[in-house]
């Protein structure tokens, strides 16, 4: 390495890049296992033949690169209530509604905030640099308090993270009220339609709304484990029906989350409905966390794991992300904020093979956000994370706490961590094998 360069050090060192533009990452281990250089010019990674922009070429001996990873599906107006909560209350999908409207008369555009940047930089601190945020369209007290929050926080934060705003209106919003919201700056239309009266509707409502203002859609679809009722009747069926009806079936364009009812559908029915899916590029959302947590509950025995159909979805070619939903709230009462406790889950829920799992919460994500590739072959976007230079299995089962994230070129977030132990000194330590 050339001594010219500045090391990012040792992963239990001081942190000291955040702000940094950087030009160049030598000798870092790359995506194919390889050690190589990644050059960077302003937000875009170049070739090895191509000229670094300005900025600090950094030796990134000891590190791992990584495409930086995304939070397709959270709650930051939810995010961080769990201990307001009251802790006798119930905790399936209805009685976690229930427990998050009874806290929304005390909750401000101002609380929101708050929350939502804490949020934020907990999940930029380990490795996201894209979230998409669903946002409520209360009931009770100003309802547009939620967008307004997380619309302001966005343009605060633009250049330092990509925030996607995307609505979540019930049934009950009227349609003054949805468009007055779409008016005020969300990215993505969105709502829930497997909790409205007539679901059908509240589809084609909410397809009505974006195609109205040429705006992506991201329902909440079929977030339940019934599939007493026929296909034909699933959110997921319809949107996907609608979809290619409307010629909304570009990438990117339609997302279906959770679509929990896929995961407890028999081969014979789950094929044309993946199908289908897979027909009207649709992308989908699973998350697992918060769906291992609500649903499945009140059964005595072989409770589904609630994940949506993965393996299926993926082998038909259907753009699959993967994210945590809610974050230490009433939906879901844990959660690190990180996308490689979704990678863990998976792995062991999902049953999806390691590289599968890290497409999911990466160019997956990406893919179904909209959002240009990043990583670190020419022409990408330099939203990558570095990770200490352990075995990738080791990464995906979150081993590492070090992590250092770029956002275009950028440090957004160095984190090191320093740890002392009582064991056995150094020199009797046999070394560990790769
Ligand atoms: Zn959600």
């Amino acid at each position: 390495m050339s001594e010219s360069r500045p090391g990012i050090g040792e992963p239990g060192g001081v942190p000291h890049l955040a702000g940094v533009a950087v030009a160049g990452l030598y000798g870092v281990r790359l995506p194919d296992g390889t050690v190589g250089d990644v050059l960077v010019d302003g937000e875009t990674v170049v070739g090895a033949g191509g000229a670094p922009g300005e900025g600090t070429a950094l030796d990134a001996t000891g590190w791992r690169v990584l495409p930086a990873a995304c939070e397709p599906h959270a709650h930051l107006d939810k995010a961080l209530t769990g201990a307001r909560m009251d802790p006798a209350a119930g905790n399936d999908l209805l009685a976690a509604i229930a427990a998050w409207r009874e806290m929304l008369p005390g909750i401000d555009a101002a609380d929101i905030a708050a929350r939502a940047l804490a949020a934020i930089e907990q999940y930029v601190a380990r490795g996201t640099t894209a979230i998409r945020s669903h946002v409520d369209v209360p009931l009770t007290g100003d309802p547009f308090r939620g967008v307004d929050a997380l619309v302001a926080v966005r343009e605060q934060l633009r250049g330092r993270v990509e925030l996607q705003v995307c609505l979540l209106a019930g049934s009950e919003v009227d349609d003054g009220v949805l468009a007055e919201a779409v008016a005020r700056g969300v990215d993505v239309v969105g709502g829930c339609p497997h909790l409205a009266p007539d679901p059908h509707r509240e589809v084609t409502r909410m397809l009505d709304l974006a195609e109205r203002h040429g705006l992506p859609i991201d329902l909440h679809c079929d977030e339940q484990t019934d599939i007493t009722l026929p296909d034909d009747g699933f959110d997921l069926v319809d949107l996907a029906r609608q979809a290619v009806a409307r010629g909304m079936d570009a990438p990117g364009r339609v997302t279906g989350s959770h679509c929990v009812r896929l995961g407890v559908l028999p081969p014979e029915r789950l094929g044309p409905v993946v199908a289908l899916v897979a027909a009207a590029r649709t992308g989908i959302v699973t998350l697992p966390i918060t769906n291992l947590y609500l649903q499945g509950r009140g059964l005595t025995h072989s409770a589904p794991r609630a994940l949506t159909a993965v393996r299926a979805l993926l082998d038909a070619g259907v753009p699959l992300a993967a994210g945590g939903d809610n974050l230490r709230d009433p939906f879901n009462p844990v959660g690190r904020a990180d996308p490689f406790e979704t990678t863990s889950l998976l792995m062991t829920a999902g049953h999806l093979r390691g590289d599968e799992a890290l497409a999911a919460v990466t160019s997956g994500a990406r893919a179904v956000m909209g959002l240009p590739p990043a990583g670190t072959a020419p022409g990408e976007r330099a939203d990558l994370m570095l990770v200490p230079d352990v075995p990738p299995g080791d990464v995906l089962a979150g081993a590492t706490d070090a992590r250092v994230v770029l956002h275009g070129g950028r440090v957004v977030a160095d984190t090191r961590t320093a740890r002392a132990l009582d064991l056995l000194p150094d020199p009797s330590r046999p070394a560990l094998a790769r």
